[in-house]
């Protein structure tokens, strides 16, 4: 018997007109590569050589978008990464649209492909990529045929076709959001909403409007699932209930979410079906730390709810999960110094989750800072011991940090892993170290998850050196 999943299958775009593939990394180049071994017409561009080169090399055919009629193509498929509207849409976008040149993104595709199966869309400013991967490992436990990714890892067009039976589970950026057409979740979480990107949506307005997107056209048993401890999301909740969306469910940390789920001094309740039952003490769960973390557990029990997984099951599950890189991972302890991984907190507010989650802190922050650099985080200073900062924006951080916390600028974060644990060594105390950059990775990295691994073996290399002094 072949148990090998189907492929995804195009076979209803071949034979048309060339389907045009703008941007060659990781996703467009699964979507350029997926079309073109279905026998699709593709028409696939980079403005980077180095893309342009990659797609050659697996026989890709590519086309100058910026000079061909773009009123010949079936659609425009655009990576997520360029700019559809704001600051200023990519040339080849705008001359899309003057054509008369649909413009969608890969998980349209997928969807167009694969309309059969069950979609459950995960967005919000921050935890999507928890929350995705919580609902994942829960939806998975349970032996429902799933895939994983979207904005979070794995590109959609190198799924298996998952068919009827079948759940993908996705990751959705608002840039992702503004791509699709067509595609319905069967369950949608908008988790939060606070500035970030505004650059790319035109202000807070078109940021908020992009993730409300995740609702679009949910109808009956369709599940809207809403963090209202934001306002903006909050407001998007009160809009879906004035146009009486059937199947809104509240969740909070709180306060109690009526028919929805809320989670209380740790405790989470389930009211969905109005009993309002205590169901677990997520304090217990040591890889879910924090109250934004019992945020997306709450979202991701809703999910699990609606798609039909037993409570015992859920549960089980969330004490099985096993978290995610670079989220407040903790890496190792020497002596009474814990060492924590928070790469991924690219901007304030995610810094101040993890700032709030312990007493004692040797804190490693900089990079390239977002808009506002680390304004909102004056309350959590008192936790802080001592600053190492890196990056670019440590002379900006250090000049904030003047009569809030003291502060020493390292540059790097091997540097400042050095100095922090030995001036934790000589407090005596012990405490946290802790990466939490408040700042996006770019001026020294390729991405955060480098910046994490850097500070992983950074860590583990202070590690060895202090056990071989000590044996
Ligand atoms: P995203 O995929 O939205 O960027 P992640 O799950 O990768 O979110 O988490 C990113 C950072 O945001 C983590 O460092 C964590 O400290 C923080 N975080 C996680 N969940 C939430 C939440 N629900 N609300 C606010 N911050 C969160």
């Amino acid at each position: 018997m072949n148990t090998e999943p189907n492929s995804l299958d195009f076979g209803f775009l071949r034979g048309g007109a060339p389907v045009a593939v703008l941007g060659l990394g990781k996703s467009g180049m699964a979507t350029a590569a997926a079309l073109h071994a279905n026998g699709v017409d593709v028409a696939a561009w980079d403005d980077e050589a180095t893309g342009r080169r990659a797609a050659a090399d697996l026989g890709i055919p590519l086309v100058d978008l910026t000079e061909a009629d773009l009123s010949d193509m079936q659609f425009l498929v655009l990576s997520p990464g360029i700019p559809l509207h704001f600051p200023d849409p990519h040339p080849i976008a705008k001359r899309a649209r003057e054509a008369g040149c649909a413009i969608i993104g890969d998980i349209e595709l997928l969807y167009r492909a694969e309309p059969n199966a069950r979609y459950v869309g995960i967005t919000g400013t921050n935890g999507k990529s928890t929350t995705t991967s919580l609902i994942g490992h829960i939806l998975s436990e349970a032996g429902l045929p799933i895939a994983v990714g979207g904005n979070l890892g794995t590109a959609v067009l190198t799924f298996p076709a998952l068919g009827a039976s079948g759940t993908y589970v996705l990751e959705m950026s608002s840039y992702q959001l503004d791509l699709i057409d067509t595609l319905i979740f069967d369950a949608a979480v908008l988790l939060n909403i606070t500035p970030d990107h505004l650059d790319r949506h035109g202000g807070m307005d078109g940021y908020i409007a992009a993730k409300e997107r995740i609702f679009a056209g949910q109808t009956g048993t369709k599940a809207a699932i809403v963090g209202v401890d934001s306002a903006p999301s909050q407001e998007v909740a009160d809009r879906l209930a004035a146009k009486h969306h059937r199947h809104l469910i509240a969740i909070s940390v709180n306060k109690a979410a009526p028919r929805g789920v809320s989670v209380i001094d740790g405790w989470l309740i389930d009211d969905l079906d109005g009993l309002g039952t205590r169901e677990i003490d997520l304090k217990s769960i040591k890889r879910l730390p924090g109250t934004h973390n019992w945020q997306n557990a709450a979202a991701a029990w809703a999910v699990a709810r609606v798609s039909g997984v037993a409570k015992p099951d859920i549960i089980s599950s969330l004490k099985s999960f096993p978290g995610l890189a670079h989220r407040q991972q903790l890496v190792r302890s020497i002596g009474d110094i814990t060492f924590v991984d928070d790469s991924k907190a690219t901007n304030v507010d995610a810094a101040e989750k993890a700032l709030g989650s312990y007493e004692r802190i040797y804190w490693i922050a900089g990079g390239r800072a977002k808009d506002g650099g680390l304004s909102g985080l004056e309350d959590l200073m008192p936790r802080v011991v001592h600053a190492f900062l890196v990056g670019e924006a440590a002379p900006e951080f250090a000049a904030w940090l003047v009569g809030k916390a003291p502060a020493t600028i390292v540059e790097t974060i091997d540097r400042a892993v050095c100095a922090a644990y030995a001036m934790s060594k000589a407090d005596g105390i012990g405490g946290v170290i802790l990466l939490s950059p408040a700042c996006a990775s770019f001026d020294q990295f390729p991405n955060f998850e480098v910046r994490g691994r850097f500070f992983v073996a950074a860590v583990n290399s202070l590690a060895s050196a202090t056990l071989e002094a000590r044996t």
